[in-house]
């Protein structure tokens, strides 16, 4: 099975709802839909709305983030797991590296995967070098410790989607390389079968995917499909992306 997650960071209002229908009347139609799914992670104000219009629809709605305590607190503008999945989402990002910049620690984004799984919500957890440790070739270690400090066998790693993140191609048009990316994606496997040899999680890529790249990035038959950010706001070039992956 392949996933095409499109993450809208801070973008969408109610009418946005518009492309979904779009996306979701392509992909009820299209006679590869059985070789995928499709999740939208809209910002927070959308899901309710959006998990109610798709519930018996192909589309499934997730969150972009979630708050790293179970359900209720008095921490302000926090939402938690709990609240998360009680308006519908099925899934939740952990770790976006925006989030991880503004002080996401890894006991944090530990504690947010335990209570996201515990509420029944799957997690997409987002990890990836920055351009100074690729410079520096420390890319493999970056992503070990990343995946070893916030998973581990306890939890239900069938509950979990890792995306692979370079944070140097996030919204910048840069792509690593077949040879690059084939290797790096065999590595994050490896470490994450050490982790649990049974219970292995998907691994994605995401970073200026778009409809031209797709086609160098399926031949990567290790890469379980795309995280999806600037392509994922248009209709058009989301479908675009998975026409030429089956093309
Ligand atoms: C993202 O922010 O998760 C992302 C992959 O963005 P983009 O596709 O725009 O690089």
């Amino acid at each position: 099975m392949r996933y095409f997650i499109g993450n809208w960071k801070m973008f969408g209002v109610p009418k946005s709802i518009n492309i979904l229908n779009k996306i979701n009347s392509f992909y009820s139609k299209d006679k590869n839909r059985k070789k995928y799914r499709v999740i939208i992670t809209p910002p927070y104000t959308l899901i309710e709305t959006f998990s109610k219009h798709f519930k018996s629809k192909k589309i499934s709605i997730g969150s972009q983030n979630c708050y790293q305590k179970d359900q209720f607190s008095s921490n302000t503008a926090a939402i938690s797991p709990f609240m998360i999945r009680s308006v519908g989402a099925k899934y939740t990002l952990v770790g976006h590296s925006d989030n991880r910049v503004e002080g996401d620690t890894n006991i944090m984004l530990k504690n947010k995967v335990h209570f996201a799984l515990k509420n029944n919500l799957k997690v997409v957890f987002c990890i990836g070098e920055n351009r100074a440790d690729k410079k520096k070739k420390k890319t493999f270690s970056v992503l070990k410790k990343q995946i070893t400090k916030v998973l581990d066998k306890k939890m239900n790693l069938n509950n979990i989607i890792v995306a692979y993140e370079p944070i140097w191609s996030i919204g910048t048009g840069n792509i690593p390389t077949e040879n690059e990316l084939f290797k790096t994606t065999l590595y994050i496997k490896k470490i994450l079968k050490s982790i649990n040899k049974k219970k292995r999680p998907l691994v994605l890529y995401g970073g200026s995917v778009d409809g031209k790249n797709v086609k160098m990035f399926k031949e990567i038959r290790e890469i379980d499909g795309f995280l999806i950010g600037g392509a994922s706001k248009s209709h058009k070039k989301f479908i675009d992306i998975i026409k030429n992956y089956y093309r």
